[in-house]
């Protein structure tokens, strides 16, 4: 179990969901409250993240007897660091033992926007329905159905990722023995034998830190919701999602970079 600090604390309010529950090791000398000084989030007004800063007067002062913080509930009130006016809040309730401290996210405001991003979006068209609740169930921390809507929609897309592949390695190379591994993807054939073809049908450019995100996908893919709990279906999620995004985002930059230089050499 970490120890709680003023990280793990900024780190649980701006990403943990409400309701949620995170229990922490006492640090040897004690808190005196909860409050810490900044967190980064986004800002309406500035229409991007900034940090925010606390700046409540802390009271105390000379002479005062400083409190070790009990169980019982805390305040945080931000402030935008750059506009000043935009405020974020948040209620957070926590229990203190002799050992530990454990806190619950009970309020937010405003209320967090969900993460959606737009290139995954417009490629899950025909899906769009269930990628947003995939969204809205990795965002409340409902790991399982979260799990279980993202391998349905990587089923339904995983040939239109294939044809992607393959359009971007059939630019440079017509005979690759990727584009053969490619196609043995496509076939019903067993699971188990995906998950390694798929680890060989990547250029090196798509395969960061040895990292083979079709790989990974397909090995997620094999794997069903029964064995694990939520917190695991969860990061489950995430990893189909970092996968694909990746990707995606890879081949759209390199297919533009193409295009761009196509029509400029064409031109000529
Ligand atoms: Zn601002």
């Amino acid at each position: 179990m970490e120890k709680i600090s003023d990280k793990c604390i900024k780190v649980f309010l701006e990403t943990a969901p409400l309701y949620s529950w995170k229990e922490f090791k006492k640090p040897n000398l004690n808190r005196s409250s909860m409050w810490i000084n900044e967190i980064d989030s986004f800002c309406e007004t500035c229409n991007q993240e900034r940090p925010f800063q606390d700046m409540r007067s802390r009271g105390g002062g000379a002479g005062m007897d400083i409190k070790a913080l009990s169980t019982g509930t805390s305040f945080f009130q931000f402030s935008c660091a750059s506009c000043r006016g935009n405020q974020h809040e948040y209620l957070v309730e926590q229990i203190v033992t002799d050992e530990t401290i454990k806190i619950q996210k009970y309020g937010e405001r405003p209320r967090k926007k969900l993460e959606r991003d737009p290139l995954l979006q417009n490629f899950f068209s025909h899906d769009s329905d269930c990628y947003e609740k995939a969204i809205v169930c990795i965002s409340n921390g409902y790991g399982i159905a979260a799990f279980a809507y993202m391998r349905r929609i990587i089923e339904r897309n995983i040939n239109e990722l294939l044809d992607l592949i393959q359009e971007d390695i059939s630019s440079t190379e017509i005979e690759s023995p990727i584009i053969a591994n490619l196609a043995k993807l496509r076939p019903e054939s067993k699971m188990s034998d995906k998950i390694s073809i798929a680890n060989q049908a990547l250029p090196e450019y798509l395969i960061p830190e040895g990292l083979n995100p079709l790989g990974r996908l397909y090995k997620v893919l094999s794997e069903g919701v029964h064995s694990y709990d939520d917190g695991e279906c969860l990061n489950r999620a995430k990893t189909i999602q970092a996968c694909i995004k990746f990707m995606i985002s890879e081949l759209a930059a390199r297919k533009k970079n193409r295009d761009s230089f196509k029509s400029l050499i064409g031109g000529l």
